[in-house]
């Protein structure tokens, strides 16, 4: 089968009611039912309420932001739902983006408007919407530094970034959320940016997007919200053998097996689809970012964007993450071979990102000043010749001659956007009993709008980076409306000194947010892992409340 660009349903079997065999399974009905809570009690129950040879509506393969956001749209819909992810919520790709929640600005530079306007209107969605709560809008300044920039690369920029600037317009999304695009002097330049090289600076140009607290923290949003509306999500569950409807579930825990009966079967496995599905072709493409500690750029309150010599679209960012740290990013390389667990980032990145950078700051980073690096495989679909940084972002929804749905492509921005256009396909394809999609009106856990937000007690928050209140503000940043159930979990106090992640994020961790080991919590719930230091200052503490919270 030749994939195609942009959804799409390619030739399909005959059309059919459902599975034809097994009992139908009925959503999990144990002490969880109806909320969001995701926990090694709850897992254990619903895998054993499933059974085996059960039917239901829809199987989704891959707990990565597509495949949590297909699940959340199904069950939201009312469809029976069983997700299954082979190691853990956002194990994959999901975790090692940019965290941006892109306007599509790159695209619309290179004349791919329909994937512009998508990434516009679903950047709105998130911030007003559905998860506004986990999303801030991050200033992205260009250094006015003319040996930096080509003779009338800063026009281009600029025409680019009000560009950007009417398509957020038209998609509907206040300057008030993101302001609009604006010239600084040197002086704001380097309160905003005080690592910034300062000889020769006539100041910048500045545009905001979205910016992610964490990548991972969106999906595990999408995973429980999905719980919430009735989907079984089943974490350490790998499936195998799979068909249009049906697939062998292996519990990678106890080694237990089950046959699940499908009306629809949809792949979301990113980088892997191609071993679910053989049919799948795709041409995976590496990027890397490099951390290091943010006081060594003067800890920004914005992203430094930095032009690569020898070319008018690419850049490097160095972009504030929270626990203290910048990332700097990011490269695009054609990752052929077999698909790692943990892809690695190469010295050659290294280098390049290093140079790329250095060439816009007052004091250059040297290797000593990387704390952390960490490498993802972008799901392209293989188009054939031409730089994986050609190839296209847009979503692909396809169906094999297997009879299993595919979506694949896209990115964190857009995985509203796929998981719609994938549960619709199966609706129509197999006559699926399922109400229309709203997802862009349903507020994710955390959110302002979702039925357990609670805003705290006057005085209780933090503001800022600072920590008035008794809950810090990272806190908040992290878990938004549900800050008051993490309250609930446990103490204040930090998981270890200079890290601001409490005791408390590590219980609610495991006991509402599905992680089942110290390697749940560390990598994935919070991202102290991606500093191995940090990582082993906190382990034996993380440990002992995973423990004791199970
Ligand atoms: C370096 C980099 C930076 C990026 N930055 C951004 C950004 O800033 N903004 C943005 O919008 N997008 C960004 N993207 C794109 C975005 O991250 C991806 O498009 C998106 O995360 C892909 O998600 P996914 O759910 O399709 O795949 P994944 O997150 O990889 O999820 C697939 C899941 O399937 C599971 N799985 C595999 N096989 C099986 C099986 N047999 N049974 C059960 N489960 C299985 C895996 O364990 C995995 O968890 C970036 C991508 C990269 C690589």
């Amino acid at each position: 089968m030749t994939p195609t660009a942009g959804p799409h349903t390619g030739p399909h079997s005959s059309a059919h009611a459902g599975p034809s065999s097994g009992s139908h399974a009925g959503p999990y009905t144990g002490p969880y039912a109806g909320t969001s809570r995701l926990n090694a009690v709850r897992r254990a129950a619903e895998l054993e309420a499933l059974g085996d040879d059960a039917r239901i509506d829809l199987l989704v393969i891959g707990g990565g932001v597509t495949g949590a956001g297909v699940a959340l749209d199904a069950a939201s819909r009312g469809l029976r739902t069983v997700l299954v992810e082979a190691r853990d919520i956002a194990f994959g790709t999901s975790r090692w983006s940019s965290k941006l929640v892109h306007g599509g600005l790159r695209y619309l530079a290179s004349g791919r408007i329909k994937v512009a306007w998508e990434s516009a209107v679903e950047r709105g969605v998130l911030m007003t919407r559905t998860a506004p709560h986990l999303i801030r809008a991050l200033p992205q300044l260009v250094p006015l530094l003319p040996d930096l920039l080509r003779p009338g690369q800063a026009a281009l920029i600029r025409t680019g970034f009000h560009a950007g600037d009417a398509l957020r317009l038209t998609a509907g999304t206040p300057g008030a959320l993101l302001p609009r695009v604006r010239r600084i002097d040197a002086d704001r330049t380097r309160r905003l940016v005080p690592g910034v090289r300062t000889d020769g600076l006539r100041g910048a140009l500045v545009a905001h997007d979205g910016q992610l607290v964490d990548d991972a923290r969106l999906v595990v949003a999408l995973a429980r919200t999905a719980a919430q509306y009735g989907a079984s999500v089943l974490t350490r569950v790998r499936a195998e053998q799979v068909t249009g409807t049906s697939a062998r579930l292996v519990d990678t825990l106890t080694g237990r097996e089950l046959t699940v009966r499908a009306g629809a079967v949809v792949n979301a496995t990113g980088v892997w689809a191609g071993e679910v599905d053989t049919s799948i072709r795709l041409r995976p493409s590496r990027g890397t970012h490099l951390l290091v500690d943010a006081k060594a750029l003067g800890n920004p309150a914005a992203a430094l964007t930095v032009p690569v010599p020898g070319s008018t679209s690419r850049f490097v960012f160095a972009l504030p993450q929270q626990l203290g740290r910048v990332a700097i990013g990011l490269t695009d390389e054609d990752a052929p071979g077999p698909i790692p667990d943990e892809p690695q980032p190469t010295e050659a990145e290294r280098s390049f990102l290093l140079d790329t950078v250095n060439a816009a700051l007052a004091t250059a980073l040297t290797r000593a000043d990387v704390i952390g690096a960490y490498a993802g495989l972008r799901p392209l679909i293989d188009t054939g010749d031409g730089s994986t940084a050609d190839i296209s972002r847009e979503h692909a929804v396809l169906e094999s001659p297997s009879g299993v749905i595919t979506v694949v492509g896209g990115k964190l921005t857009t995985y509203r956007r796929m998981a719609e256009d994938a549960v619709e396909t199966a609706v129509r394809l197999r006559g699926l009993p399922a109400r229309a999609c709203w997802t862009a009106r349903l507020p994710l856990v955390g959110a302002p709008g979702h039925g357990d937000s609670r805003p705290l007690p006057a005085g209780e928050a933090g503001v800022g980076d600072g920590t008035a209140g008794r809950v810090p503000a990272s806190l908040l940043a992290r878990h938004g409306g549900a800050a008051h159930e993490v309250l609930a979990a446990g103490e204040l106090t930090p998981i270890a000194e200079g890290l601001d992640v409490t005791r408390a994020e590590i219980a609610y961790a495991v006991s509402h947010e599905g992680a089942l080991d110290a390697a749940d919590v560390l990598d994935r719930r919070t991202r102290i892992g991606l500093v191995a230091e940090d990582a082993e200052r906190a382990r034996k503490a993380v440990e002992e409340i995973v423990a004791e919270a199970r």
